[in-house]
C-alpha cells in the first residue's frame, strides 16, 4: 500500500490509523465528515480523534489507502483532525515503523511513545512563554523606599529588581504561592511592566583550546558531516569528550543545523545544560521525566519550529522533531537506562544510530567504559573508533586498590584502611566519595533466636529497614509496613538489622567524622524537585567533606575536589545472575572511580572485597577497561552470548505461577510447529526474581547468531500471542536486546 503524502489529493480515500494498544493492526476510517475548514482530509503523521468501540481514542493517521476490507457500511468516519499540519514529520513517522517492526511492537503504542504526553489527549494546552517582567523607574524608588504592609509585593518588587534583565513570571512562583494578585497590583501601580524577551545570549564563552587527541576526534567527526557515520568517542573519564561535542554542535549550529544530544540520566542535564548555556548562541531545548507536561510540550516544539539549535534529553529524547537535524551525540552509551525497560522497550542508543542513518548524519556514542555491543561494532569496523587517552589539563588517572574485608574487620562497612585513608585525605583538604549501591538503613530485618527474615509478602524479595522513618519497605514493589518491635514467627523481641545501606553508613560516618560534612545522595535524599542540585553545588563548593551515594553518583558528575573514592561492596556484582554483572561492575568500578581526582591532584580509589583474588577485580586494578572488555568480550563469544548473538526474551507474567509457564510452553511449540530455523529457544523458566508485586514472572529466551532468523520468529510468534488463549491468561511483552534479565 502506498503511502501518499500531504498534497496530492484523492477522493475520498481510507485513512489507516494507529490506535494506541495492544493489537499490531491498523485501523480504517473515512475522512471526517466534510466541513468548509477541513477541504483536504489529514495528511500521515497528523493526530486524529476517531471513535473506537464505545469510546474515542487520539490516534495517528500512518497511510491513505484506496479501499478496506472492511463492509462499508461499518466503515466510520473519524470525528475530527486535531491539527491543521501533522505532529509528527515523515522521518519520525518512517522512524517509528522501522521501530514497531523491530521490536514487535504495535504501532500505535510506539506513536504514542514518542509523543509528549500532552499531545496524547485531544487538545494539548497553549505553550505560549510566560511573560517576563521588569521594574519600571518608580518601581526601583518604591523598591528602595519599602512598601509598607504589603510583604508579597515587596518581596516581588526586591526579587524582580534583582534581576535588571527580567524574571520569567514562573520564578516567581519560589517566592510564594499567591503571587497572582500582588504582581497584579504592581502592574496596575505601574512599578513593574514586562520586560523584552532576552535574545539568547549574544556573547558566549569561549572554551578552552582543543589539545591533540581532542582536535583529531574533532575533525574526523566533523568531517563527516553531511553523510551517515557512526563514531565511538571512547575517552576516559575527564579527557574532555564534552567538549568535544560543543565543538561539534557549534560547527552544526554554524551551518544552520540542530544537535540532538541524549544522556542517561536527567540528574546530568542541569550540569549540562549551564555549560552548553554559556557556551552556544542558542536556545536549548531540555527533554526528560522531570517537566510538566506543558514544559515538556514547550520544549517539544521548540525543538520542531527549529528555535532551538540543541534538543538535550533522556531516552525519549531520540524522537523529538528536528526538522533540520545535523548530528546527534548519545553520551554514556553504555548506561542501561537508555534502555526502556516496560512497554515499547526500546534502546535510544540503537535508535539514535538508526535515526542518523535514515536523516544522513554522525552520530557519536561516547563513554569511558563502552558497551561491549559498542566495542564489538567498533571491532568490526561498522563504527569508526576515536580515543581520548588521556585526562583533559594534565590530571593524573586515579589509582585502584583492593581492600580484603575479610582480614581487615569492617565497621558499618568501612574497613580501617578504608577509614584511614579518609581522614588523611580530609586533613589535606581534599573530598572523599563513597559509593554503595543500596538505599536505606539495612537491606535485612533478621530474627536473631530464630532466624527468621521480613519478607515481602508479594516479592520473592526482602524488605529493605529504612530505620529514620521507622519503616520497612520493598524496593521491588513498593510496599511498605512499619518496622516490627517483635518477630513474626517467635515473638522474640531480638530483631536485628543486617547488613548496610547508604542512611546507615551516612550515620556511622557522621560518628567516625563529626566535624565533617556528609552529603548523602540516593533515591530517598533527592526526592524533592531540586535537591540533588542543591546537593551537588554543597560538593562542588566544597563545604562538604564526604559524598555518599548510589549509582546516581556514578555517572558523569564532575567533582573536581575528590581525590578519595571508596566502593563500599564490590561482591554484589561479581556473582550476578545475569550475563551481563562483569561488564556491569566493571563500569561502575570504573565510572565511581572516574569522579576521582580530575583537578590537580592524583585521585585514589579503594575498592571494598572479600574477593579479592576474583579475576575480574584483579583484571581492573591491573588493565584498563580496553582489556577488560577484551576478556570480557571473548568470555561472550564462547559462551554464545549477545554480542556474539542476538537475544530477545518473551516474558509473561500472572497472579498464578502455572499460567505464565503454560504460555510461554505453547509459545515454544508454536515455534517449534512453524518449523523455524537457526534459532536456539532456551525455557521456559521463572524469571530470577520470580515473583514480583504479587505476579509470578517467566521467561522464553530466543537467540540467534544472525538477527535474521531471530526476527522471523518473533514475526511468527506475535500474531499467534495477540491470539492464543494461553497467552490471554498472562501479560506478555517481547524484548528484543534485553539489557535487564530479571
Ligand atoms: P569528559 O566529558 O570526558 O568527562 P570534560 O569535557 O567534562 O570530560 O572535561 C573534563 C575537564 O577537563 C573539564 O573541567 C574541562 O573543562 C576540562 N577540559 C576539557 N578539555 C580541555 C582542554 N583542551 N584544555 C583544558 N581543560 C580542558
Ligand atoms: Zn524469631
Ligand atoms: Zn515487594
Amino acid at each position: 500500500m502506498a503511502v501518499l503524502r500531504a498534497g496530492r489529493s484523492v477522493s475520498a480515500p481510507i485513512l489507516r490509523v494507529a490506535v494506541p494498544g495492544p493489537l499490531t493492526r491498523l485501523f480504517d476510517y473515512l475522512p471526517p465528515v466534510e466541513s468548509a475548514d477541513s477541504p483536504a482530509p489529514p495528511v500521515p503523521g497528523t493526530r486524529v480523534l476517531v471513535p473506537f468501540g464505545r469510546s474515542r481514542r487520539v490516534a495517528v493517521v500512518v497511510q491513505w489507502g484506496e479501499r478496506s476490507d472492511v463492509a462499508p457500511q461499518r466503515l466510520r468516519p473519524i470525528e475530527r483532525a486535531l491539527e491543521a499540519s501533522p505532529a509528527l514529520p515523515h522521518d519520525l513517522m518512517a522512524l517509528a515503523e522501522w521501530a514497531a517492526g523491530y521490536y514487535h511492537h504495535p504501532l500505535g503504542e510506539v506513536l504514542s511513545a514518542m509523543l509528549p504526553a500532552a499531545l496524547r489527549r485531544p487538545d494539548p494546552p497553549d505553550t505560549e512563554e510566560p511573560p517576563r517582567w521588569r521594574l519600571t523607574a518608580a518601581g526601583r524608588d518604591t523598591c528602595a523606599a519599602g512598601i509598607a504592609g504589603a510583604p508579597v509585593q515587596q518581596r516581588l518588587l526586591t526579587f524582580i529588581g534583582a534581576h535588571p534583565e527580567g524574571v520569567d513570571q514562573s520564578a516567581l512562583k519560589t517566592l510564594s504561592d499567591r503571587y497572582h494578585a500582588p504582581l497584579r497590583t504592581l502592574q496596575a501601580k505601574a512599578l513593574v511592566e514586562p520586560a523584552p524577551r532576552e535574545p539568547i545570549a549574544a556573547t558566549t564563552r569561549s572554551g578552552p583550546a582543543l589539545h591533540d587527541a581532542q582536535s583529531r576526534a574533532v575533525t574526523a567527526i566533523a568531517d563527516t558531516l553531511g553523510v551517515f557515520a557512526p563514531f565511538l568517542l571512547h575517552g576516559v573519564t575527564g579527557s574532555g569528550k564534552t567538549e568535544v561535542y560543543l565543538s561539534l554542535i557549534a560547527t552544526v549550529l554554524a551551518q544552520g543545523r540542530q544537535a540532538l544530544v541524549l544522556v542517561p540520566e536527567i540528574g546530568l542535564t542541569p550540569q549540562l545544560l549551564a555549560r552548553f548555556g554559556e557556551r552556544l548562541a542558542t536556545p536549548v531545548a531540555l527533554l526528560h521525566s522531570g517537566l510538566t507536561d506543558r514544559e515538556r510540550l514547550a520544549a517539544w516544539r521548540r525543538a520542531a519550529s527549529g528555535e532551538a539549535g540543541v534538543v538535550l534529553g533522556t531516552r525519549s529524547a531520540v524522537f523529538a522533531p528536528l526538522p533540520a537535524l545535523g548530528l546527534i551525540i548519545v553520551d554514556e552509551e553504555h548506561d542501561p537506562s537508555l534502555k526502556q525497560q516496560e512497554g515499547f522497550r526500546y534502546h535510544a542508543r540503537d535508535l539514535a544510530v538508526i535515526r542518523a542513518q535514515r536523516a544522513a548524519v554522525p552520530v557519536v556514542l561516547g563513554s569511558a567504559t563502552p558497551s561491549l555491543e559498542t566495542l564489538s561494532n567498533a571491532r568490526r569496523g561498522a563504527y569508526a573508533t576515536v580515543e581520548l587517552d588521556e585526562r583533559a589539563g594534565g590530571a593524573k588517572p586515579p589509582r585502584l586498590e583492593l581492600v580484603d574485608v575479610r582480614r581487615r574487620r569492617a565497621r558499618e562497612g568501612l574497613s580501617i584502611p578504608l577509614i584511614e585513608s579518609m581522614q588523611a585525605e580530609l586533613d589535606s583538604g581534599g573530598q572523599v566519595l563513597l559509593f554503595l549501591n543500596r538505599r536505606g538503613w539495612a537491606p535485612t530485618l533478621i530474627c536473631d533466636d530464630c532466624g527468621w527474615t521480613a519478607e515481602c509478602s508479594r516479592c520473592d524479595a526482602r524488605m529493605t529497614v529504612h530505620r529514620r522513618k521507622g519503616r520497612l519497605r520493598c524496593h521491588h514493589c513498593g510496599a511498605d509496613a512499619p518496622e516490627p518491635t517483635a518477630c513474626a514467627d517467635c515473638a522474640s523481641e531480638a530483631l536485628v538489622h543486617l547488613g548496610q545501606g547508604t542512611e546507615r553508613v551516612e550515620e556511622a560516618l557522621a560518628e567516625q567524622f563529626p566535624a565533617v560534612e556528609t552529603i548523602r545522595i540516593d533515591r530517598d535524599s533527592t526526592r524533592r524537585r531540586g535537591a540533588l542540585d542543591a546537593k551537588l553545588k554543597r560538593v562542588r563548593s566544597g563545604e562538604a567533606g564526604i559524598l555518599l551515594g548510589t549509582q546516581m553518583l556514578a555517572k558523569g558528575h564532575d567533582f573536581p575536589g575528590v581525590t578519595l573514592v571508596g566502593v563500599l561492596d564490590a561482591d554484589r556484582g561479581l556473582f550476578g545472575a545475569d550475563f551481563r554483572s562483569a561488564e556491569h561492575l566493571a563500569q561502575t568500578v570504573l565510572q565511581v572511580a572516574g569522579r576521582a581526582g580530575r583537578g590537580e591532584r592524583p585521585g585514589r580509589v579503594l575498592i571494598q572485597t572479600r574477593n579479592p583474588e576474583h579475576p575480574l577485580l584483579q583484571a581492573l586494578i591491573a588493565q584498563g577497561y580496553g582489556q577488560v572488555a577484551a576478556s570480557l568480550l571473548e568470555e561472550r563469544a564462547e559462551a554464545g552470548f549477545p554480542p556474539a548473538a542476538h537475544m530477545a526474551l518473551i516474558r509473561a507474567e500472572a497472579p498464578h505461577a502455572e499460567a505464565p509457564e503454560q504460555c510461554l510452553a505453547a509459545a515454544r511449540e508454536q515455534l517449534e510447529a512453524a518449523g523455524v530455523v537457526g534459532v536456539e529457544v532456551f525455557g521456559p523458566a521463572p524469571a530470577p526474581l520470580e515473583r514480583i508485586a504479587g505476579r509470578y514472572r517467566a521467561q522464553l529466551a530466543l537467540q540467534a547468531p544472525t538477527r535474521a532468523p531471530l526476527h522471523a520468529a518473533l514475526r511468527q510468534l506475535r500474531p499467534w500471542l495477540e491470539e492464543a488463549k494461553p497467552a490471554r491468561r498472562v501479560r506478555w511483552s517481547i524484548d528484543v536486546d534485553p539489557v535487564d534479565l530479571t
